[in-house]
């Protein structure tokens, strides 16, 4: 007879970094898990709501465990589902948006595991809510494109994001790992035919206390200051009112509660 698996994977999105954003299933997936993976975007007081048994492991490929492979994630929820297991395997933003949840699913699937997809806010949509402004507008943005601004190198040696391609005046470009340096961007985009007078705002940690913005156009794109990692950057007429509006009430109730906590201590 077939090897019979009891467990099951949930590739679940944590969202930008704010608690009060979590899903409430994410955040009932999480209080019943028997292994949590997470990537090393998702914060402390996310984690926190983990039940109280569940294993908790960094498989983020950045500052975490140095030289975590792919393959050995996805081997580690295979295994932990064959021990009969639920696994959250958790993902900042969305799972589904430059979070290599193709590959895992393909891993999954070829284990016979079990999985199911739990959506989160994405980066760009939690940094355009910061910001007050809506991604579409009917009047003037009919579309957002969501890209990358960067590819990763072995995976595409000589491809770079044909700019050109996506220079429209009536989208909203959100752009995920847009990396410091815009000269580039702003010289393909303009020639492309798009007016130097559109706006563009970078969000660095959109959605946490450190959440920062700088506003520009993208003639002058350049001049942008250094920020933070992680960032996105959003350019397009929809960004016109962007930051302008009051931010009173956006503030997140989960970390006003932690600071009101530690305050009282
Ligand atoms: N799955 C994630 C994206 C993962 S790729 C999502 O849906 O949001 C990592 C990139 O996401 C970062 O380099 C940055 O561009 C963006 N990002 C993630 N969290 C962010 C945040 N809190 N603020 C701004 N950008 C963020």
């Amino acid at each position: 007879m077939a090897h019979i698996i009891r467990g099951k994977v949930y590739l679940v999105g944590a969202g930008p970094g704010d608690p009060d954003l979590l899903t409430v299933k994410a955040h009932r997936l999480m209080r019943r898990a028997g292994v949590i993976l997470h990537d090393d975007l998702v914060p402390a007081p996310i984690l926190a709501l983990a039940g109280p048994h569940a294993e908790i492991a960094n498989v983020g490929k950045r500052c975490g465990r140095k030289g975590i492979t792919q393959g050995e994630i996805n081997a580690r929820m295979i295994e932990a589902a064959r021990r009969g297991l639920e696994v959250v395997r958790l993902k900042s933003g969305d799972p589904g948006v430059f979070g290599r949840l193709a590959e895992e699913v393909d891993a999954l699937e070829s284990a016979g595991v079990p999985f199911e997809i739990v959506p989160g806010v994405t980066a760009g949509a939690a940094a355009a809510a910061s910001l007050g402004v809506s991604l579409t507008d009917r009047r003037r943005s009919s579309r957002v494109i969501i890209v990358s601004g960067h590819r990763a190198p072995k995976d595409a040696p000589d491809e770079k994001t044909d700019w050109k391609s996506l220079a429209r005046e009536d989208a909203t470009l959100v752009i995920y790992m847009p990396g410091k340096e815009f000269a580039g961007l702003k010289e393909e985009l303009l020639a492309a035919g798009l007016d130097p007078a559109i706006p563009a705002v970078i969000v660095s940690h959109a959605a946490t206390p450190r959440e920062r913005h700088q506003s520009s156009t993208l003639g002058t794109l350049d001049t942008l200051p250094r920020m933070e990692s992680p960032a996105v950057l959003l350019i397009g007429w929809a960004l016109d009112r962007a930051g302008r509006r009051s931010k009173t009430g956006a503030a997140s109730l989960a970390f006003e509660e932690a600071e009101l906590i530690l305050s009282s201590l």
